[in-house]
């Protein structure tokens, strides 16, 4: 028996999406609160491979192939110099093959149709959360009878905050967001064209300060720049005058993108590594974005996002503790933080390129290809739940640099 069985859902994205799916599924009567995003793009447009199994599970991998664009790897380049890639069909049999880039409006709809259809119910309004003197949350009045009849007027089982980086209930609360180490500004627009190494890869570009992504999606591309703060500044005031001139001046998108036309408005975003310190209480738990989120570099939002609401419905349905959801959760957000700070450090490519450049004996040949195939595991998304490759990994990066200076591949 499921642990909850009246769920209100506020949010409308991935993680509501799927977590509402998967409910549904469990019998439980789930409504979902939902504020249409006004913003004219999303970013998260590129998934990892291990989302696929997720949106096989959901149903709707082939509604979402029909609009994306396959993604067969991921290439990291260093002042459009020197190019690392990684194709998907070269990780072990146990890791989806492709993957996808998607535009984000339709995905989101695809998800929530496929939630609706299910049979939770969407209401479309703002819910005002208030906390009782027991720690309990409960919905506003209007909330709960504009949801009239879900739960015979009663407050749900649950509240899941899924609203994402608002992080509702925690600001209710007062919990506080534990920062990552990087505080860059990232901007973010959708550009004509650019060169492209490949037609799917989602293109992961140093550039004279910070990183840019390039994800193909049908007929445009989106590009991204994550900067320090003050590199963007250097160019300008408003986010539309910063990224144009990056895109202008610096000398590595000089070579990457010397034609883009901007398609769209630019959207800057700040503070994307931060993780709640509390993830659930009585009657609540935060999903997705709303409890915590990574740097973007390694494209793990979704993957993060969309796992802990399998995570939330498999505890529910086994009747398990949020404590164990919790644990989860951070457990994965560790793991790609831990990730995260070896591409920002240099480690990760000097220990790949060192891997590359070992002399071709008996020994390398058979140990190499072992080797690699850890590493593309974890790029392909399974990094938290592949502990004996982030150990491998982490063998690597702090013993198997041999005489190489990591800065060669640090990001400023
Ligand atoms: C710069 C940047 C680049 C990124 N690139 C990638 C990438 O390439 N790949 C990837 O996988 N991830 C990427 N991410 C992360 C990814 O966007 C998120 O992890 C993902 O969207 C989280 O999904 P979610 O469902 O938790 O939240 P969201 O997608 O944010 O969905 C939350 C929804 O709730 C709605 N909402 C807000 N307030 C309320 C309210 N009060 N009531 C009801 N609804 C509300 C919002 O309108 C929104 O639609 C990136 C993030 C950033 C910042």
């Amino acid at each position: 028996m499921p642990n909850y069985k009246n769920i209100a859902i506020i949010g409308n994205g991935p993680a509501a999406s799927a977590l509402a799916i998967l409910l549904t599924g469990q019998g439980c009567k789930t409504v979902i609160f939902s504020r249409p995003s006004k913003a004219p793009i999303t970013v998260g447009e590129s998934l990892v491979p291990m989302i696929v199994p997720m949106l096989q599970t959901l149903g709707v991998e082939k509604e979402i192939a029909a609009y994306s664009t396959l993604k067969p790897g991921a290439c990291f380049s260093y002042d459009a110099d020197e190019l690392f890639q990684f194709r998907f069909n070269e990780t072990p049999d146990d890791v989806p093959s492709y993957s996808y880039n998607v535009p984000r409006d339709k995905f989101n709809a695809t998800l929530l149709n496929k939630a609706q259809i299910s049979g939770a119910r969407l209401i479309e309004r703002e819910v005002h959360l208030s906390a009782d003197k027991n720690g309990l949350l409960r919905l506003d009045n209007d909330a709960l009878q504009a949801a009239q009849g879900a739960w015979d007027n009663q407050q749900p089982d649950l509240i899941v905050d899924a609203a994402g980086r608002v992080n509702l209930i925690g600001r209710l609360l007062n919990i506080p967001m534990q920062k990552g180490n990087r505080q860059d500004r990232a901007l973010f627009a959708h550009v004509d064209q650019t060169e492209l190494v490949d037609p799917g890869y989602v293109h992961n570009d140093r550039i004279e300060q910070g990183w840019c992504w390039r994800i193909p999606l049908p007929g445009k591309v989106s590009l991204g720049f994550v900067v320090p703060e003050s590199y963007a500044l250097q160019h300008g005031e408003t986010a539309q005058a910063q990224y144009d001139n990056i895109l202008k001046a610096d000398k590595v998108m000089q070579k990457l993108a010397p034609n883009a036309k901007r398609l769209t408005e630019v959207l800057p975003y700040q503070n994307y590594q931060s993780v709640s310190a509390t993830l659930y209480g009585k009657n609540w738990a935060m999903l997705g974005d709303s409890g915590g989120f990574v740097d973007p570099v390694f494209s793990s939002g979704l993957l993060i996002a969309m796992t802990s609401a399998f995570q939330l419905a498999e505890i529910n349905s086994r009747n398990n503790s949020l404590d164990d959801y919790e644990k989860q959760v951070k457990h994965h957000i560790t793991a790609w933080n831990e990730l995260v700070d070896y591409y920002y450090d240099g480690r990760l490519m000097t220990s790949i390129k060192v891997g590359d450049s070992l002399e071709d004996n008996g020994f390398n040949r058979l140990i190499l290809p072992w080797i690699k195939g850890h590493v593309s595991r974890i790029f392909s998304g399974a990094a938290a739940s592949r502990p004996f490759s982030m150990k491998l990994l982490r063998f690597l990066v702090t013993y198997g640099l041999r005489d190489r200076n990591p800065e060669t591949y640090k990001i400023k």
